[in-house]
C-alpha cells in the first residue's frame, strides 16, 4: 500500500534505522551532496517517509524513494489527466483484463516524463547508481505471457495516444509463478512481488464494491427480481499510474483486492475458535492470490470463475458508478463508454452489465441489450479449442444463479435472431450460448461475442481464420462484427528503454521523430547498404551480446562466445511453439557438427526461456530436454564451443529487455494456424533481429512489411496444415521420409542426453510417431533448410546487416500506438 510504505522496513534494531552502525568500521563514506533540488527531494523522501538515515539506507530505501519522489510529478499529471476527462465530459475507454504483465515501471515511467538523466544525476551525487536501483525493482508479472504483455503495451500507448483509459484487473498478491530450474526441471515457487512493498500503488478504501457468489434469486413483492447472495465479498480499488511518452498523460490501472466483509468473527474468536474467526477473510483473499497458468486445465477451475466474476463485477460497478454520477441517464453508457474484453476472462461482465442495468436500473430487456452490446468490443487471442473458456453449467448456476438466468435470456433471443435469419440445425448449435454436446456448458466466447458490437481477431491471418472456424455460424449471422485488429508493441519499452545503444545510433542517423512515430524509422533503410553504419549498427548489436553474455555469466555461470550467431526462442513453453522442433534441429546439427567438424560452420549459441503451465507435462518434459541437451552438447569437446545452449530461468518482462536486443535470429516456428498473432516477433525485428519463422499470426504482416527477401520463411501455411489434417497425416512416413529427424529422434529416445534415465524421452518421441498434432515431422527438413540458409546469410555479414537493418526500418508498423490508434478509431469511436 503506498502510504503504509515506510512501515515495510523490518529491522529490529532502531539504531540500524537512523545510521548508527554496530561496528565502527561499516561506516559508509557519504559524499557532499551538491545543492541539486531533485537530490534533496530523494534525500527528504528518504527520510521521512522511508524513516531511513542516508548512512543506513538499503538500495530497496532508495529505489522507494526514487519512487515516491518521482511519483509526486506524476500525481500532477494524473490529477490533471482525470479532471481533464472530466471537464471535457470525454468517451472513455474500460480494458478489461484478467493479465497485466507490466514489469518494472521506474525506468518506463523516468523514460516517458523525460527525467532519466536528471534523477540518475541527483541519485550520483547521492552515491547511488540509478541502474542499479532499477535493477532491484520487482517485476510486476501479473500475466502469463503475451496476452497479459498486449494489455501493458496497451495501457502505455492509450496514455501516449492521450486517451482517457482505464485497466481494470486483479491485484494478484502473488502473480505468475517464479521459475527455478533444479537439475533441469522446472520448479515454481510464489512470486513475491510486494514484499518490499509497492511504492507505485493507492490503495482507494473508498471505492469498495460488494460482489455476490452463490445464493438463490427470488421475486420481490414489487415485482424486482433480487438476488440474495450467499456470500459477499468486498472489492477495493488499487491505482497505479500509467505514465504516457513525453508525460503527455497518466492514466490508471485500477486493480481489485479482495477483503472479507467480516474480516474477523469475534464471536468465534472469542469462543477460542481462532482460525474459524478468520476463515472468511482467508476465503476472500485465496480471490486475489495466484493468477492461474491459462492452459492449466486442473484443479481451480472454480476459483478462477469466482475470480473472473470478481473483478467483472468490480469493474461494472465502478464504471457504472462514474457514469450514472458524471452523466446522470445510464442510457447515455455507450457514448461516453467503450469495454474492451481481453479474451473471455472478464465476459461474464456482459451478463452482469444486463444485471446492473435490468435489476438496478429498471430499463427493459431490449433497451438494456443494445446498451450492452453498444458498449462493449470483445478481443479473440486463441483458436485452440481446449482454450476457448467454458464453465460447467451446474457450477455457473450455483455460483452465479442470476446470470444464469440472464444467459438463458440472452441466448432464446440469439437463437430466435438466428432461426428468423435462416440458420439451420447445426449453426444453432454452434451459435447457442449453451454447448448442449455431452456435459452441458457455458461457452464464454458465444457469450462474449452476443454481446459486443465488434469482436476482433489481433493479426490478418487469425481474423480470417475467426471466421471461417470458431464464429463461423456466429459470423454470418452478424457479418458487421468481425474486425482486425494486428497487435503492436510499444517502442518506448521495447526499443528506447530496452536498446539504449540502438536507439541512440538511430537518433544521430535519422534525428528522433522516430521516437513520436516509428514508421519514421523508414528512413534507416536508405543506410542499409552502407558499410559505415552498417558497422555501428553490428557494433551496437555486440555490445548488447557482450552485456548478456557477462548477465549470463554471472546468473548461470556459462560462458558464451559474443561473435556466436545469437538465436533465440522466448516464450511460453508449449507445444504449438514448438520449442521441441527447435530442439531437435538443435540435436540433428550437433549430429552434424560431429560427423563432418571440418566443414564451415556457423557457431551458434542457443537460448531458450519460457515457463510451462504447472499442469501441462509435455512442456515441462520440453524444458527438461533442453537443459539435458545443453548439458551433453556444452561439456563435448569435440564440437569446439560451435554449438552452446543455454535455458535460461525465471522467463519475464525484465529477461525479456535484456535478451531481445542481444538476438541475431528471433525463432517464430509455431505450426501455421495456431499462433494468433504473436508479439515477441515484433520485438526481436525491432531490435534488427532476423526472423526464422512459419506463415502464422503477425509473421505473415511481418513479412509484407520487412520484405519477403528480408525473413526466412519455411514450413506448411495454415492452410497446407489444414489440408494435411483432413486428409490424414501420417507422420511415421513423414520421419522415415527424413534420415536427420528419424536420427535425432532415435538419439534422443535412447537416451544419449539423458544417461540417468533413458527411457525419460521415449514418450514424447513416440508421441510424435503416434499423432505428432504440432506437424513438427512434416515441417522439419523445411525448417532444417531454413536454418542451413540462415547459416549462408549470416556468413555474409554485409547482406546479413542490411537485412536486419531493413527490418528495423520496416517493423514501425507493429507500434501498439498504431493498434491503439485503429481501436480508437473504428471499436469505440473516440479519435
Ligand atoms: C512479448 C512477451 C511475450 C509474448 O511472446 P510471444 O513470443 O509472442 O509468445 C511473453 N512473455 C513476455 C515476458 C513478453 O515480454
Amino acid at each position: 500500500m503506498g502510504r503504509d510504505f515506510g512501515a515495510a522496513a523490518v529491522h529490529t534494531d532502531p539504531d540500524q534505522l537512523f545510521g548508527i552502525p554496530l561496528l565502527a568500521s561499516s561506516v559508509p563514506a557519504v559524499p557532499v551532496a551538491d545543492a541539486d533540488p531533485l537530490a534533496d527531494a530523494i534525500l527528504e523522501t528518504l527520510v521521512h517517509r522511508i524513516g531511513k538515515d542516508r548512512r543506513a539506507a538499503r538500495p530497496h530505501d532508495w529505489l522507494a524513494a526514487t519512487i515516491l519522489t518521482v511519483r509526486n510529478d506524476i500525481i500532477e499529471k494524473w490529477m490533471a489527466s482525470t479532471r481533464e476527462a472530466h471537464t471535457m465530459g470525454a468517451k472513455r475507454v474500460y480494458y478489461l483484463s484478467l493479465e497485466f504483465l507490466i514489469g518494472r515501471l521506474l525506468r518506463d515511467a523516468l523514460a516517458n516524463l523525460g527525467q532519466t538523466g536528471e534523477i540518475g544525476r541527483a541519485l550520483a551525487s547521492l552515491g547511488v547508481d540509478l541502474a542499479e536501483i532499477e535493477e532491484i525493482e520487482a517485476d510486476a508479472a501479473l500475466g502469463n505471457g503475451g496476452l497479459g504483455r498486449l494489455a501493458a503495451c496497451f495501457m502505455e500507448s492509450m496514455a501516449s495516444l492521450d486517451l482517457p483509459a482505464y485497466g481494470y484487473g486483479i491485484r494478484y498478491v502473488n502473480g505468475m509463478f517464479r521459475q527455478r530450474i533444479d537439475d533441469g526441471f522446472q520448479v515454481e515457487l510464489p512470486e513475491n512481488w510486494l514484499q518490499h512493498g509497492n511504492p507505485w500503488e493507492f490503495e482507494r478504501r473508498e471505492s469498495a464494491y460488494f460482489v455476490g457468489f452463490g445464493g438463490e434469486v427470488v421475486g420481490s413483492e414489487s415485482g424486482h427480481i433480487h438476488w440474495k447472495v450467499g456470500e459477499a465479498v468486498e472489492a477495493i480499488a488499487v491505482d497505479t499510474p500509467m505514465v504516457g511518452w513525453r508525460g503527455k498523460r497518466v492514466n490508471t490501472l485500477r486493480l481489485w483486492t479482495a477483503r472479507a466483509i467480516d474480516p474477523l468473527q469475534l464471536d468465534r474468536f472469542n469462543a477460542g475458535d481462532f482460525a474459524g474467526a478468520l476463515a472468511g477473510q482467508l476465503r476472500a483473499e485465496t480471490l486475489t492470490r495466484v493468477l492461474y497458468p491459462n492452459d492449466s486445465t486442473a484443479a481451480g477451475q472454480e476459483l478462477r470463475l469466482r475470480q473472473e466474476y470478481f473483478f467483472s463485477s468490480a469493474s461494472i460497478q465502478d464504471i457504472v458508478r462514474r457514469h450514472v454520477q458524471y452523466f446522470g441517464d445510464i442510457r447515455t453508457l455507450p457514448d461516453k463508454a467503450a469495454i474492451q474484453l481481453n479474451d473471455t476472462h472478464p465476459a461474464v461482465s456482459v451478463a452482469e452489465l444486463m444485471r446492473v442495468l435490468l435489476d438496478f436500473h429498471d430499463l427493459g430487456f431490449d433497451e438494456a441489450w443494445e446498451i450492452t452490446k453498444k458498449t462493449f468490443g470483445y478481443t479473440n487471442h486463441t483458436l485452440l479449442p481446449e482454450a476457448l473458456e467454458s464453465w460447467p453449467l451446474p457450477l455457473f448456476e450455483r455460483l452465479l444463479p442470476r446470470h444464469m438466468q440472464l444467459v438463458y435470456a440472452i441466448n432464446a433471443r440469439l437463437l430466435r435472431e438466428a432461426r428468423a435469419a435462416g440458420s439451420d440445425d447445426a449453426a444453432i448449435k454452434a451459435i447457442s450460448l449453451i454447448d448442449e454436446g455431452g456435459e452441458r456448458r457455458v461457452r464464454m466466447a458465444n457469450l462474449a461475442f452476443a454481446g459486443s458490437h465488434s469482436i476482433n481477431g489481433v493479426a490478418a491471418l487469425h481474423t480470417q481464420l475467426m471466421k471461417q472456424t470458431v464464429f463461423a455460424d456466429l459470423h454470418k449471422l452478424y457479418p458487421d462484427r468481425i474486425n482486425n485488429k494486428t497487435n503492436g508493441i510499444t517502442p518506448r519499452r521495447w526499443l528506447q528503454q530496452c536498446n539504449p545503444g540502438l536507439t541512440g545510433l538511430i537518433r544521430e542517423t535519422i534525428g528522433d521523430a522516430f521516437c513520436d512515430d516509428t514508421t519514421k524509422l523508414d528512413a534507416l533503410a536508405a543506410h542499409a547498404d552502407d558499410s559505415a553504419f552498417q558497422q555501428k549498427f553490428a557494433a551496437v548489436k555486440r555490445a548488447n551480446k557482450v552485456a548478456l553474455a557477462q548477465y549470463l555469466k554471472g546468473t548461470m555461470g556459462v560462458r558464451l562466445d559474443p561473435d556466436a550467431m545469437f538465436d533465440v526462442q522466448i516464450k511460453r513453453i508449449h507445444e504449438y511453439k514448438r520449442q521441441l522442433l527447435n530442439l531437435i534441429e538443435t540435436v540433428a546439427l550437433y549430429d552434424q557438427i560431429r560427423s563432418h567438424p571440418e566443414r564451415d560452420w556457423v557457431p551458434r549459441v542457443k537460448l531458450f526461456a519460457g515457463k510451462a503451465a504447472s499442469s501441462y507435462h509435455n512442456a515441462k518434459l520440453i524444458i527438461k530436454l533442453a537443459n539435458d541437451v545443453a548439458r551433453r552438447i556444452n561439456a563435448d569437446p569435440a564440437i569446439g564451443g560451435l554449438l552452446k545452449v543455454a535455458f535460461v530461468p525465471n522467463y519475464n518482462v525484465s529477461l525479456a529487455e535484456k535478451i531481445i536486443p542481444a538476438a541475431d535470429l528471433s525463432e517464430q516456428i509455431s505450426t501455421a494456424g495456431m499462433e494468433a498473432s504473436g508479439t515477441g516477433n515484433m520485438k526481436f525485428a525491432m531490435n534488427g533481429a532476423l526472423t526464422i519463422g512459419t506463415l502464422d499470426g503477425a509473421n505473415v504482416e511481418i513479412r509484407d512489411h520487412v520484405g519477403a527477401e528480408n525473413i526466412v520463411i519455411f514450413g506448411m501455411t495454415a492452410d497446407e496444415v489444414a489440408a494435411k489434417r483432413a486428409g490424414g497425416y501420417n507422420p511415421r512416413e513423414a520421419i522415415e521420409a527424413s534420415p536427420e529427424l528419424a536420427q535425432a529422434l532415435a538419439n534422443i529416445a535412447s537416451g544419449v542426453f539423458s544417461p540417468d534415465d533413458p527411457d525419460r524421452y521415449k514418450g514424447l518421441m513416440a508421441g510424435l510417431y503416434d499423432g505428432d498434432w504440432f506437424m513438427l515431422a512434416a515441417d522439419f527438413d523445411s525448417y532444417a533448410a531454413a536454418q542451413r540458409e540462415v547459416d549462408r546469410r549470416w556468413s555474409s555479414r554485409p547482406e546479413w546487416n542490411a537485412a536486419t537493418i531493413r527490418n528495423v526500418a520496416r517493423v514501425g508498423w507493429f507500434s501498439s500506438d498504431r493498434t491503439i490508434g485503429e481501436y480508437a478509431r473504428e471499436i469505440w469511436g473516440i479519435m
